[in-house]
């Protein structure tokens, strides 16, 4: 590289890092697991599906776009812990796929039924989806790289120093099994079943960003940061703001804690 174009990389760098420091800080009884400076951070790209269904009440969900916003700002709290920021890759509310005769469906196959609802036009595999829905038996459910179902009615039991509603935990956890994470019951823990609790140990935050980077379609802040430069000097305006767009997602030093 050469090295003017690497001190403004580093400039560029430093003062996103004073913009964003510490990103740290999570509160409560476990330790700090949080020390991902910005430059650390894994970006993935989330397509957020609100499932409509006009004949359907258990299919058709009540959530807006601004509870999308509010549930992803959370999530991303749990997630800076690991260094990992889930991006608003698009937002669609659509109508939900065979929809009918959904309930009876599901008692039967749960998982064919919740994948067939899924409008094939929105689907792209370079990308996690999360669908809500209004009904499903468990609050939330990944299938292997098919796609995560969360129903805006979750319920779960809330712990000490937990996140202060359901469906941001609901789907900070899904996101964890997508990133290879199995169960573990500690009641604090965000893989542990019912819970409200957020917080990942080191060797869930090491798994779950390998597995991350095991996509080809999450990126490293300092790559997006280096081709948001690259594109500045290019004067790839549109560009350029759909990657500062992308950059937001990360929380602010301001917002540490668990989705609070
Ligand atoms: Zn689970």
């Amino acid at each position: 590289m050469h090295p003017s174009r690497q001190c403004r990389t580093t400039r560029v760098l430093f003062s996103l890092a004073c913009a964003f420091t510490t990103l740290a800080g999570v509160v409560g009884a476990e330790p700090k697991t949080n020390g991902f400076a910005v430059a650390d951070f894994l970006l993935a790209p989330l397509r957020v599906h609100l499932l409509t269904a006009t004949n359907e009440p258990a299919i058709h969900t009540q959530l807006s776009s601004n509870d999308v916003v509010r549930i992803l700002g959370k999530v991303n709290r749990v997630w800076a812990q690991a260094g990992v920021t889930f991006y608003l890759e698009s937002l669609r509310t659509e109508a939900a796929s065979n929809p009918t005769n959904y309930a009876q469906r599901a008692k039967e196959d749960e998982r064919t039924t919740l994948l067939s609802l899924r409008p094939r036009h929105s689907l792209a595999t370079n990308c996690f989806h999360v669908f809500y829905l209004h009904q499903i038996q468990p609050n939330g459910i990944y299938f292997n790289d098919q796609g995560i179902f969360v129903k805006d009615t979750a319920r779960l039991r809330p712990v000490a120093g937990g996140l202060d509603e359901p469906l941001p935990r609901v789907t900070a956890h899904e996101l964890g099994h997508a990133l290879t994470l199995p169960h573990r019951q500690d009641v604090t823990n965000l893989l542990a079943s019912g819970m409200s609790g957020g917080w990942l140990n080191t060797q869930e935050i090491a798994q779950a960003r390998t597995a991350a980077q095991q996509h080809p379609w999450v990126e490293p802040a300092a790559a997006l940061l280096k081709r948001t430069e690259d594109l500045q000097r290019k004067g790839g305006v549109d560009e350029v703001r759909e990657l500062r767009r992308r950059l937001s997602f990360v929380p602010l030093a301001g917002d540490a804690g668990l989705g609070r």
